[in-house]
């Protein structure tokens, strides 16, 4: 069976996750109290409907517990996020994700007992930011307060080397787990693995060696 996701609230980051979720073929339930929002989605998603989910008859009579997983993305609206969090949370929604604007706001969820909230802004700043400042890192992922993983672009001046001559693990303690090249990806590769201009690697490791090989190379 197709997992069904509910999502609530279709702003730009609502409507933006339902519609990637329909693209990859699961079954998304959109539920927004704006009527022009609601009709312009109709036909884009499984199903669509006008409700306010602050209320708590919405939730029974659509039958929520049912879903595998609904979203929280009301944005400004604190005091209805938090309000339709919590009643998602009495009727025993298996998963619920949230979005929260500020710490406070994560924090409120948090202690409601929301399994994941997000900070969509928050994070896409960071991250802008990381790739403004080491314009090699293409992207990351923080896998703890120390370490991630890293996408890294590698330039013209280190093409034609191995991963043995560029020795990350003695260097700076990373190790590669892929590397991304025109002509595909190499998962767990071989130390005599040549490198050339514009391959991607994928390095594990602490974050400020990660930033210490980026500065070398850039
Ligand atoms: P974004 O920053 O992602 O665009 P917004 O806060 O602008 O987020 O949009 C959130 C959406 O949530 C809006 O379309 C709004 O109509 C909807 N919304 C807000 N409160 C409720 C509610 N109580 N019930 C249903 N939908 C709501």
């Amino acid at each position: 069976m197709k997992q069904q996701f509910a999502v609530i609230g279709l702003g730009r980051f609502g409507s933006s996750l339902a519609l990637t979720l329909t693209e990859s073929g699961y079954e998304v339930l959109g539920i927004d109290k704006d009527e022009e929002i609601v009709a312009d989605m109709a036909t884009k998603l499984t199903h669509c409907v006008v409700a306010d989910s602050t209320e708590e008859d919405v939730f029974r009579s659509l039958g929520i517990r049912n879903f595998d997983c609904a979203v929280v993305a009301i944005g400004d609206d604190i005091q209805a996020s938090i309000m339709t969090a919590i009643l998602l949370k009495d009727l025993g929604v298996k998963m619920i994700v949230a979005k929260a604007l500020s710490t406070l706001h994560g924090k409120v969820l948090e202690r409601i007992g929301i399994e994941k909230v997000i900070f969509p802004e928050r994070d896409m700043g960071a991250k802008v930011a990381h790739q403004l400042i080491s314009p090699n890192i293409l992207d990351y992922i923080e896998l703890s307060k120390d370490y991630s993983i890293a996408e890294i672009g590698i330039p013209a001046r280190l093409s034609g080397q191995s991963l043995m001559e560029l020795n990350l693990r003695a260097k700076f303690g990373l190790s590669v787990v892929a590397v991304n090249k025109k002509k595909g990806i190499v998962i767990a590769p071989s130390a005599d693995i040549i490198l050339e201009e514009k391959d991607i690697i994928v390095v594990i490791g602490l974050n400020e060696q990660i930033e210490e090989f980026e500065n070398k190379i850039s």
